[in-house]
């Protein structure tokens, strides 16, 4: 894209947005454009007249009239500067809230299988790095507007001083300086952007280092097996090579500053003084207009300079912030279906097969199944069988290779996809509690009180919860409340089962739910299956095969199929079956 569309791009997302959060910004900046110019005059045309008084009249009421404006026109443009200048930090700091906001729901909302994909993540990376780091974020785009309307007024002003002086010459030193310096701060901006798009894999590497660090949780095992070393020697080795690469790139930088410094100070600077001294010394132009103009050139030479800076800087930004518009502007490849779903009856895979996306092998091949309503099937397995994919899979979390998911016998891509999120819970195996209290971890943001504690109950978590000084008010862990609790493994695990009782989906789907509780909490769960899920479609992932005794169906996968299906009786009739070998050789351990 070129960089004019790119700005066109970037003003055109950027600018409905401050419009919309924080119109008044827009205002203060305008503001401060003119003042920023106002105060330019200020400083080339007073000094001129006091110069021009002292050299000449030299009438004291006139000069003080002369000295009493400048002193108070400068302080007040300057005080008035100050104050925008401070109201409009903290408004873009409130637009900066609104970016960060609209990242995380974009997050919240894409589909889940972009979250594993390193591609995506890396998107993710130079979006949060190109708002937040190599740019001024939205603050960006207004400062270098401002700067751009304050350099053009103030460039138009001081030309036309300087054509009305007739020292011509002067300008067109000027302009070669200008051009001069246009050429550098390309080359400076290129490496610039070179450098970071070459370390956006590195940073993101560097943060995974730093949140296992930060990660409190993983200090358990980063201290018995000696994490520190390992961690941070991975990451010394990972550094060096970016900080010595850093090095370069920043020597390589230093000395272009240096020539742009040089052409700066030999062409805006010593030149045009010689010139404008020798025009002064041969009676071409008064002392007091040598004054002025001298100080004209800088002011032009210092605007030029603000515009090219200003031009490249929103035009590298715009560069930078784009991947940030490339994130939000994803499109999903789920939540395309519109059906309404009112109630989930039937589920049915249809010839499913199934590989990890950057993965040849199918972890599921050609899967045929159905679940009818309010059955209760059990789906037992080896290890990386594909039990947890299987379930990911009705939980739309990955696109099909090829197959499909009926529900109600129609196709799953056809229902509106927050409908059917909103009629399936789930207890994950690697199940997540957020660091908030019990009851927003159960109810969200629901207060039926009578419902969550029936649900805490049929979780075996009633007790556990009573016994509370805070009852359902207490924190998970310390993050957000000092007299949180560190809740255990197994009592997590019944909030997640509460949880998923509370959504009262019509499609349960329990993954190793009981892999942490106690066994008397765990034959309670059992002993009281259909209290405990209600009325509900389950579909039940678990080792302990006692517990799919009570299922009104089993189904095995075994090598990416499924291989058996039947009845606890039915399938261990048949001694050859995976399922009979895994039942026996648990039951023994029990006998
Ligand atoms: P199960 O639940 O039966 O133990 P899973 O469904 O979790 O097995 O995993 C099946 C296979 O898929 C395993 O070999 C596992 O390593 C692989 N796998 C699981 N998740 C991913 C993933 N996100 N990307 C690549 N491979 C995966």
């Amino acid at each position: 894209m070129n960089k004019l569309k790119r700005m066109k791009r970037n003003f055109k997302f950027f600018f409905p947005l401050i419009l919309k959060t924080q119109p008044i910004l827009i205002l203060f900046l305008i503001i401060e454009a003119l003042l920023g110019s106002a105060s330019n005059f200020v400083w080339i045309l007073f000094p001129k007249e006091i110069i021009e008084e002292l050299t000449g009249n030299r009438d004291v009421k006139t000069l003080i009239i002369l000295i009493v404006c400048f002193a108070v026109s400068n302080s007040l443009i300057n005080f008035i500067n100050g104050i925008l200048s401070n109201a409009d930090n903290y408004y873009s700091r409130k637009v900066d809230f609104a970016i960060d906001k609209m990242m995380n729901d974009k997050i919240m909302l894409v589909d889940y299988f972009q979250l594993e994909n390193p591609e995506f993540k890396d998107l993710v990376s130079r979006a949060k790095k190109g708002m937040n780091e190599y740019s001024n974020g939205i603050y960006s785009m207004l400062w270098n507007i401002q700067a751009f309307v304050r350099n053009i007024i103030t460039i138009f002003g001081v030309i036309g001083i300087v054509i009305f002086s007739k020292e011509y010459l002067v300008v067109v030193i000027c302009a070669v300086g200008i051009v001069a310096n246009w050429l550098i701060t390309s080359k400076q901006k290129k490496l610039d952007k070179e450098f970071n798009d070459s370390f956006t894999r590195s940073w993101r590497r560097i943060n995974y280092y730093n949140g296992t660090i930060f990660g409190f949780k993983n200090h358990k095992e980063l201290r018995i097996y000696n994490g520190k070393r390992m961690v941070l020697n991975t990451c010394d080795e990972f550094n060096k090579p970016v900080f010595s690469k850093y090095k370069k790139q920043y020597h390589k930088y230093a000395r272009i500053d240096i020539v742009e410094r040089i052409i700066t100070i030999l062409f805006t600077k010593a030149l045009t003084l010689i010139l404008l001294t020798y025009s002064c010394y041969k009676g071409n132009i008064t002392l007091a207009t040598l004054t002025m103009l001298y100080s004209s050139i800088g002011t032009l030479d210092n605007n030029f300079y603000g515009l090219i800076y200003t031009i490249k800087t929103y035009s590298q930004d715009c560069e930078y912030q784009e991947e940030f518009i490339n994130l939000m502007e994803l499109q999903n490849v789920f939540r395309k279906g519109k059906e309404k779903l009112d109630k989930i009856e039937t589920i049915e895979l249809k010839n499913v097969s199934f590989k990890y996306p950057g993965q040849e092998k199918y972890v599921l091949k050609d899967i045929n199944m159905k679940i009818n309503s309010l059955e209760k099937v059990s789906l037992v397995g080896l290890n990386g069988s594909g039990k947890t994919t299987l379930i990911k899979l009705l939980c739309r979390f990955y696109p099909l290779e090829t197959g499909e998911i009926l529900i109600n016998g129609r196709d799953i891509e056809e229902y509106d996809y927050n409908d059917y999120m909103k009629k399936i819970a789930v207890v994950f195996q690697d199940f997540f509690i957020i660091s908030f209290s019990i009851k927003s971890n159960i109810a969200n943001c629901d207060e039926n009180k009578e419902k969550l504690y029936d649900c805490l109950r049929r979780a075996q978590a009633l007790e556990l919860v009573e016994g509370l000084e805070k009852k359902e008010n207490t924190y998970v862990n310390k993050w957000f409340d000092k007299t949180g609790i560190e809740f255990s493994g197994g009592e997590k695990q019944k909030f997640a089962i509460a949880r998923a009782l509370y959504k009262d989906g019509d499609f349960v789907v329990l993954d190793e739910p009981t892999s942490a509780l106690d066994p008397m909490a765990e034959a309670e769960i059992y002993y009281h299956f259909n209290d405990v899920i209600g009325k509900k479609t389950t579909l039940f992932i678990s080792h302990r095969l006692s517990s799919c005794i009570f299922s009104d169906r089993i189904l095995v996968l075994d090598g990416a199929q499924i291989k058996e299906e039947g009845t606890h009786l039915e399938l261990m009739k048949n001694k050859d079956s995976l399922y009979y070998k895994m039942f026996t050789s648990q039951a023994k351990y029990y006998e």
